[in-house]
C-alpha cells in the first residue's frame, strides 16, 4: 500500500471536527465582498486557522486592484414602479439623475439572441439571464456584458431566476469604459416585457466610488523533499448581501481540513503542500492571475498540479473541471474510485476560478466543484443572497476534504514520468 492511498488519511479527515465549526466562522465573517471589513475578517480568520493547521507562519502578497463600491442602486420600470437592483462589480455609474432607455429583452442572452438583434441594442439597455454556473454549455455572465457593449447597449440587466432574488456577480470590467450594469429579480424582468406599444422604458440608477485598493494572496508551504509543488487553493471573497457559504465557505474549510491532514506527513512526500489562498476572485480572477503572472517559468514548471477547491459543498456530486489536461483524468478518476467516492471529469477549459489562471499559464490545474450540471443542486443559489449555510450538508463538506486530500497527496507523490504526462496532454 502506498502513502497516498491510506485509509487512515481518510479516516482522519472524516474525524476532524474542526471542519464544520470552520465552515460556520467563515459564514459568520459575512458574504466577504473584496474591499469590505467582511473579507479582512475572514482573512485574519483564514490565516489564523491555517497558521494552526499547517504549523507554520503565512506569507501575504500584496494584490493591488481597482477598488470599488456601489453606494446606491435602483431601477425604475415603466409603471413609475421602484424595482430592488445590485449593481454588479465594477460597473460604472450612470449619470446621477440616472440612465433611462428603453429595455431590450434578449431571452437567456444567447449569441443567436445578440446577433438576432444586433439593429435593436444601439442607445437601449439589454436585459439577459442568469444562468446556472456549473453546466456544460453555460454562457457566462461576462461574455453576455461583452456582447451588449459590443452592439451599443447603454446599459445591462441581468435577470435570476428565484422570485424576489438578485443575482451579484462581476461585470469583468476592469478600468475604463463601460456600461452601468445590474442584477434583478424575475419580477422586475417580468414587467419589462415587450409589448404591442415598442419596447418598455426603464430608469436605471447606480452610484460608485472607485479608488485604488489592495488585498493579499495568502501562501503557506509545507515543502516536501523535491522542489516541487502542489498548489491547493480556495478564493476568500465572496459578494455581499448573504454569507456566500457554497462559494466559497464551503472551499475554505475544505482546504484548511486537508492541511491538518497532510502536515504531518507533508516533510516525507516528494513533493510539497502549498495553500494558496486568493482574493478578488470574483473580480475576473484577479488575485490569481497576478499570482501566476509573478511566477517564473521555472517555478510554474516545478508546480506538478493546482488543485481549486470552488463551491464544494451544496451537492453530493462532485466533478472535476480539468482544464483541456486530459491525461490528468485517469490520475484522478483513480483517486476516486479508491475513495469510493464517484467523481466525474469535465475537461473544457472554464474560466471560471482561479485555476484558470494556472491552466493558462500550462500548470496542470483542476477545479472540484460540486452540484455540476444538476440544475435542481442547491448550488443554483450561488450568487444569490439565498447562498447561506444552510445549502450544505456536513457530509458533503466532508466527502470533498477526504476526496480533496486523497487527491493532493497523491499529486505529492506520484512519480515524475507520470506527473509529465499530466502536463505534456494539454497539447493533445
Ligand atoms: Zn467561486
Amino acid at each position: 500500500m502506498t502513502i497516498h492511498d491510506s485509509p487512515d488519511l481518510a479516516a482522519q479527515v472524516t474525524a476532524d471536527d474542526q471542519l464544520w465549526p470552520d465552515f460556520l466562522a467563515i459564514c459568520d465573517c459575512g458574504g466577504r465582498l473584496a474591499g469590505t471589513e467582511s473579507e479582512a475578517r475572514a482573512f485574519a480568520l483564514v490565516e489564523a486557522r491555517a497558521e494552526a493547521a499547517t504549523g507554520v507562519k503565512g506569507r501575504s502578497i500584496p494584490v493591488p486592484y481597482g477598488g470599488w463600491r456601489a453606494k446606491r442602486a435602483s431601477l425604475k420600470l415603466p409603471d413609475g414602479a421602484e424595482a430592488p437592483c445590485h449593481a454588479l462589480v465594477r460597473s460604472i455609474a450612470t449619470p446621477p439623475g440616472g440612465l433611462t432607455a428603453e429595455v431590450v429583452d434578449l431571452g437567456r442572452g444567447t449569441p443567436e439572441e445578440f446577433a438576432a438583434h444586433a439593429g435593436d441594442l444601439e442607445g437601449r439597455i439589454a436585459l439577459v439571464r442568469h444562468e446556472l454556473m456549473f453546466v456544460a454549455g453555460t454562457i457566462h455572465r461576462r461574455r453576455k456584458y461583452l456582447a451588449a457593449r459590443e452592439a451599443g447597449a447603454v446599459g445591462f440587466l441581468i435577470a435570476g431566476p428565484l422570485p424576489g432574488q438578485l443575482v451579484a456577480g462581476s461585470s469583468g470590467r476592469q478600468d475604463g469604459a463601460g456600461i452601468p450594469a445590474a442584477g434583478i429579480a424575475p419580477e422586475a424582468a417580468a414587467a419589462l416585457r415587450r409589448t404591442a406599444r415598442g419596447w418598455p422604458r426603464a430608469t436605471l440608477t447606480i452610484e460608485t466610488e472607485e479608488r485604488p485598493a489592495e488585498t493579499r494572496t495568502l501562501l503557506f508551504e509545507m515543502p516536501g523533499w523535491s522542489d516541487e509543488w502542489v498548489v491547493l487553493s480556495a478564493h476568500v471573497d465572496g459578494h455581499d448581501g448573504g454569507e456566500s457559504a457554497m462559494d466559497n465557505a464551503s472551499g475554505l474549510a475544505v482546504v484548511l481540513a486537508t492541511a491538518r491532514a497532510l502536515a504531518p506527513q507533508v516533510k516525507g512526500f516528494r513533493r510539497g503542500v502549498r495553500l494558496a489562498f486568493f482574493s478578488v476572485e470574483e473580480w475576473a480572477l484577479t488575485g490569481s492571475a497576478q499570482y501566476v503572472a509573478s511566477l517564473t517559468a521555472d517555478e510554474c514548471l516545478r508546480i506538478a498540479l493546482n488543485v481549486n477547491l470552488d463551491s464544494v459543498g451544496g451537492s453530493p456530486n462532485l466533478a472535476a473541471l480539468t482544464s483541456g489536461f486530459a491525461g490528468v483524468e485517469p490520475f484522478l478518476l483513480g483517486i476516486a474510485e479508491t475513495s469510493s467516492i464517484a467523481l466525474r471529469t469535465v475537461r473544457p477549459l472554464m474560466q471560471n476560478s482561479d485555476h484558470a489562471n494556472f491552466a493558462l499559464a500550462g500548470i496542470p490545474a483542476i477545479r472540484l466543484v460540486a452540484g455540476f450540471d444538476d440544475p435542481r443542486a442547491n448550488l443554483r443559489y450561488v450568487l444569490t443572497p439565498a447562498d447561506t449555510r444552510d445549502k450544505v450538508a456536513t457530509d458533503e463538506l466532508t466527502r470533498s476534504a477526504v476526496l480533496a486530500t486523497a487527491i493532493v497527496s497523491a499529486a505529492c507523490n506520484e512519480d515524475s514520468p507520470a506527473v509529465a504526462g499530466w502536463r505534456s496532454a494539454v497539447f493533445r
